[in-house]
């Protein structure tokens, strides 16, 4: 069973890097989507944390630690789970080190600079989730997904101002976290500059992991289907 965190800024690829693991049968979890869900939804919890995620906000560590063990223990990753937007300081680092052994920690690296560009530019399908971004990966439609002609949405924190926010917390709590698991030597950096497939590859390298079955747009399909 292979158990990874998936570390870095807003629009570094982390869920897309995640999704492209799945040929592996790695589950992909991620924090920041329950989230969304429950709001969407307008679940209880979706009441708790929906102005403070608007902000950019971090949500509260009780909250988040309670999920991700809700979460972690749905028995649907028998193979592995890599797991995304968590931890983001060094209690929930904290925690999870106490609860679970994990096999590794990817880090995408990426400048802030790059940060504001990708995210600023980055469109959701409200219907299946897939990210776009309009000036690397545009839909052939405008304002429509690709894949199941969905409504592309802007993410509700995906401004300038809570920008700003997330990203100081990064450099903050989240820098602090990383430390932690880079003492145990868990940490795997990788430039995420480059295209999502050579980005992937160095990945596996780096990881050890077999090569990628299929191309990106087919994973990214099973991933919008599942
Ligand atoms: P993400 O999709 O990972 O950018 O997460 C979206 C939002 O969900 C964040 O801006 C936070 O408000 C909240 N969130 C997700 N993961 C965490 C976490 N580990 N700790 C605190 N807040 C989180």
């Amino acid at each position: 069973m292979r158990k990874y965190v998936i570390m870095g800024v807003q629009g570094s690829g982390k869920g897309t890097q995640s999704q492209m693991l799945a040929d592996l049968d790695i589950v992909h979890i991620s924090v920041g989507d329950i989230f969304r869900w429950n709001v969407q939804n307008h679940t209880k919890i979706g009441a708790q944390v929906r102005r403070v995620m608007a902000a950019g906000e971090l949500v509260g560590d009780d909250m988040v630690e309670s999920v991700v063990s809700d979460r972690l223990t749905g028995h649907d990753w028998n193979y592995g789970f890599i797991i995304d937007g968590f931890p983001r300081n060094r209690r929930q680092a904290e925690f999870f080190l106490e609860t679970y052994d994990i096999d590794g920690v990817i880090e995408l690296d990426l400048p802030d600079s790059e940060v504001r560009r990708r995210v600023l530019n980055r469109r959701l399908c409200a219907n299946c989730g897939v990210d776009y971004n309009l000036i690397a990966n545009s839909p052939k439609v405008p304002g429509r997904c690709d894949l199941c002609g969905g409504e592309l949405i802007t993410r509700e924190d995906d401004t300038e101002e809570a920008l700003e926010v997330r990203l100081r917390d990064y450099h903050e709590q989240t820098n602090p976290a990383l430390d932690l698991f880079r003492r145990k030597e868990y940490v795997v950096t990788v430039d995420a500059r480059p295209e999502p497939e050579v980005v992937q590859r160095t990945i596996r390298q780096r990881l050890g992991l077999p090569p990628m079955a299929k191309s990106a747009d087919q994973a990214h399909e099973e991933a919008a289907s599942a």
